[in-house]
């Protein structure tokens, strides 16, 4: 299958290791423009007044933003932080750092090639929209899951669509892995997101488009989700593998995509505001036909975790939005060509997938 292959940047520096937070200082001095240039630190609002706090190496004019991830990311807010610092600095800050899971990371993502492209963030959902680099951006995560910290996209609810801003511009310029940051999350959050990396590698793993690229990273995020969520680690290599797992689990669908669980995710977050770990989780139990041994290991993970997913969310919903969610789920064409092949519209319908829906 030869032909014009698709050149894809990745994350050019990554740190990785218990602690290593304590380095942001060192990393970040050389980035520095100047004292007026601040670094702009996006935090989770979880962490506001928490002992992580004093380990930020904010210095000279730098920003601290908490923001709250109780919603996903959204094209105004983006806009309003970009204006925010536009108005509250007389320079241009000298970097963006995003501290938290996928919401502060694909924020900081966002925020940062804003700072340098003109207009709303809406106009860039889409591949390949971005014409200017943006700022300095630096991820640093604090729940393992969604791959944030790798991809090539920032994912965003816009006034017509949640839909990524896919570039060659959107990924981290450095990366700090630093595992001892998802200690303390919650059970049901750390699974819901952990879950996210265990769909990502079986729908790319499963899906027409998978080459050894993929393969090789999808395979190795896979193993270390069954040790993870089927072993008997212990707490500190749990979360060391996890964090590790998210990242090939990113780098698998870089060169290939994602599927049906993450079609459907999509209706549901875009009507019902389900986040997106929860929303995989939702629909990938009711997807045995296409993903059989994937779902039963999904299920015995289940059990042995204790994790009870809500019911009966689809339940009250009108006509109507079934409908949108269907549309929603039926546009993400790559996601079903990858999923079902070249022909994949002859092998799925509206009737097939509110089937699912009303199932959830
Ligand atoms: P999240 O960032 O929305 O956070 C979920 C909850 O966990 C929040 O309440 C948050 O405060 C809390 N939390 C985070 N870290 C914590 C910690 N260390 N201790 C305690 N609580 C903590 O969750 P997520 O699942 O990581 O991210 C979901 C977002 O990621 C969605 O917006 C989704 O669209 C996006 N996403 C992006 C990509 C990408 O490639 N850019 C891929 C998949 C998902
Ligand atoms: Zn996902």
């Amino acid at each position: 299958n030869r032909g014009t292959y698709r050149n894809f940047p990745m994350v050019p520096r990554v740190v990785y290791g218990a602690g290593s937070l304590d380095q942001l200082g060192d990393i970040l001095m050389p980035r520095r423009k100047h004292a007026e240039a601040p670094v702009i630190f996006l935090v989770d609002d979880i962490f506001e007044n928490s002992p992580l706090m004093q380990r930020i190496p904010a210095i000279f004019e730098d920003q601290i933003i908490f923001i709250s991830a109780d919603e996903e990311p959204k094209t105004v807010q983006v806009d309003a932080l970009r204006d925010r610092i536009q108005n509250d600095f007389e320079y241009k800050p000298s970097g963006v750092v995003g501290i938290g899971g996928g919401t502060l990371l694909d924020l900081a993502k966002a925020v940062a090639l804003m700072l340098n492209n003109p207009g709303t963030s809406a106009q860039y959902q889409g591949w390949d929209l971005i014409r200017q680099p943006g700022i300095y951006h630096v991820g640093i995560p604090t729940l393992s899951g969604t791959g944030a910290e790798v991809s090539r996209t920032t994912v965003l609810s816009g006034p017509e669509r949640k839909l990524g801003i896919n570039s060659d511009y959107t990924p981290f310029d450095q990366v700090v892995l630093d595992p001892e940051l998802t200690r303390g999350v919650p059970k049901d959050q750390w699974f819901y997101t952990g879950m996210d990396c265990y769909i990502h590698c079986i729908e790319s793993l499963n899906g027409t488009y998978l080459n050894a690229f993929s393969q090789s990273y999808g395979e190795k995020a896979l193993s270390l989700c069954h040790e993870v969520f089927l072993g008997d680690l212990p707490e500190t290599e749990q979360q060391e593998k996890l964090m590790m797992a998210s990242w090939h689990g990113g780098m698998s669908i870089a060169y290939s995509q994602v599927g049906i669980a993450h079609a459907l995710s999509y209706g549901l977050s875009h009507v019902l505001g389900i986040p997106h770990g929860l929303g995989n989780c939702l629909v990938f139990q009711h997807l045995e036909p296409y993903y059989s041994a994937g779902v039963a290991d999904f299920m015995r993970m289940m059990e042995l975790h204790q994790v009870c997913l809500p019911k009966g969310i689809c339940a009250g919903i009108s006509e109507g939005e079934m409908d949108t969610m269907i549309r929603v789920a039926m546009d993400m064409a790559p996601l079903w060509e990858n999923a079902l092949g070249k022909e994949w519209r002859s092998k799925i319908d509206a009737e097939t997938l509110e089937a699912i829906y009303r199932k959830i």
